[in-house]
């Protein structure tokens, strides 16, 4: 067994975690208080290759592993995690496309993927409903084929990027008969007539990812745009977002924990009460000791699951029990050490300008978006046959 990062790993890690102390770090606090996403910083990302550091060089990605791939995510949400959510969710979307781009639409390779991992368009992928949250089975979002075209109607929910400027969404639908339930994936493009989205919801966390509510009235796409077979979306769903995307999802988590520590480690050595740093005082340093224990097991659960995930066939379905592990378990953790990390910076830590205010708010949604963690803890019990 061997802990060490292989050399392209640690060269992308570095290279991440240049750009993001020079380029992110700067305009992290701006953007959340302003809610603005910088297409600049996604076209720099684009750029380096980050974006496409795990797609193939068919479809202008690096064709590296899916561990490098995390490591970045987790870099980059060490000090901003909307813009670390925007490339993992932008990136799943892409994996979603990508066998019928390799294998029986070669077109969609320069219309859909291409444009993504230069940093040029997005994607976003929509399951979730008002009425179908975790249980994702419930959707109601429906299409009917009309000639050469499907035309769908219904809404989505909470759906991260959405709004962003030239973006493919990927919607989880059911075909023609709303009672036959064939759970399917269609593509929809940004400006396709019939689909609207409200504007941005207000939130707590996440503040310069694009997240909206979205409609489909009468909305027509071609008839090549549903992705796979009738019926069969819920296999692509399921190997791409469930049993990948949550790896990510706890990268990110991780990189958020990492950020805290970065903070708390700083500040306790820094912040002086009675006469000497707070970081000598057993209390702070047990919770910097917790932070950093959970990190070490974050980052060990997450390698082994995003390497055993990687050595999986593209298009098939990778541990669900590893990702639900990983994305339960960072995601909490990140919670912890985000309380901890306020509660190590005292009243600074409250106020807007301290990261870690920011990290504590970002940290929320982590056990809420891409399954709550009750719902990851319903997977894991499956696994042990209850
Ligand atoms: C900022 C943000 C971005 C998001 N982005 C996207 C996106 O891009 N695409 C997308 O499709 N969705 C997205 N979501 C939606 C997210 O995936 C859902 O919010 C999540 O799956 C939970 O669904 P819900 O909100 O309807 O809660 P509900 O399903 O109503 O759950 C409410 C509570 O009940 C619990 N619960 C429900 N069923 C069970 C059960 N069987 N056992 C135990 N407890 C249960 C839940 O764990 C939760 O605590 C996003 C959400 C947020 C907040």
């Amino acid at each position: 067994m061997n802990f060490d990062y292989s050399e392209t790993q640690q060269q992308i890690r570095s290279l991440v975690r240049e750009f993001v102390i020079n380029e992110v770090a700067p305009g992290a606090e701006h953007r959340d208080r302003t809610e603005e996403f910088d297409y600049g910083l996604w076209k720099k990302l684009g750029e380096l290759g980050i974006i496409g550091i795990n797609l193939p060089e068919e479809v202008g990605g690096s064709g590296g592993d899916f561990l490098s791939f995390n490591l970045a995510v987790e870099e980059i949400s060490r000090v901003d995690l909307s813009l670390g959510v925007t490339l993992l969710v932008a990136e799943g979307a892409a994996r979603i496309v990508l066998p019928e781009a390799l294998e029986s639409k070669p077109a969609w390779k320069d219309k859909y993927i291409r444009p993504i991992v230069r940093g040029e368009a997005f994607g976003a992928m929509g399951i979730t409903e008002p009425e179908a949250g975790s249980d994702t089975a419930n959707i109601q979002t429906y299409a009917v084929l009309d000639g050469d075209e499907w035309v769908i109607n219904g809404s989505k929910a909470f759906i991260t990027n959405a709004g962003l400027k030239n973006c493919l969404f990927v919607a989880a639908v059911l075909l023609t008969d709303r009672a036959k339930r064939e759970f399917s994936v269609i593509l929809v493009p940004t400006g396709t007539p019939g689909y609207t989205m409200e504007p941005k919801y207000r939130k707590m966390s996440w503040r310069s990812s694009d997240t909206r509510e979205l409609h489909f009235d009468d909305c027509r796409v071609p008839a090549e745009n549903l992705v796979g077979k009738r019926g069969e979306g819920r296999g692509r769903v399921v190997v791409a977002v469930f049993s990948k995307l949550r790896i990510v999802s706890g990268s990110s988590a991780l990189g958020l924990h990492q950020g805290c520590i970065d903070e708390s480690l700083k500040y306790a050595k820094e912040r002086m009460a009675f006469g000497r740093p707070i970081g000598k005082n057993q209390y702070v340093q047990g919770m910097l000791c917790e932070m950093v224990l959970e990190a070490e097991m974050g980052r060990l659960l997450r390698d082994k699951a995003a390497t055993l995930a990687d050595q999986v066939k593209e298009g098939e379905v990778a541990s669900m029990y590893l990702a639900s592990l990983v994305k339960w378990f960072c995601c909490d953790a990140a919670n912890r050490a985000a309380y901890s990390a306020v509660q190590i910076h005292g009243g600074l830590g409250i106020m807007d300008e301290c990261p870690v205010s920011r990290y504590y708010r970002d940290a929320r949604v982590w056990t809420i978006g891409d399954g709550t963690a009750e719902i990851q803890k319903l997977i894991v019990a499956r696994e042990l046959g209850l």
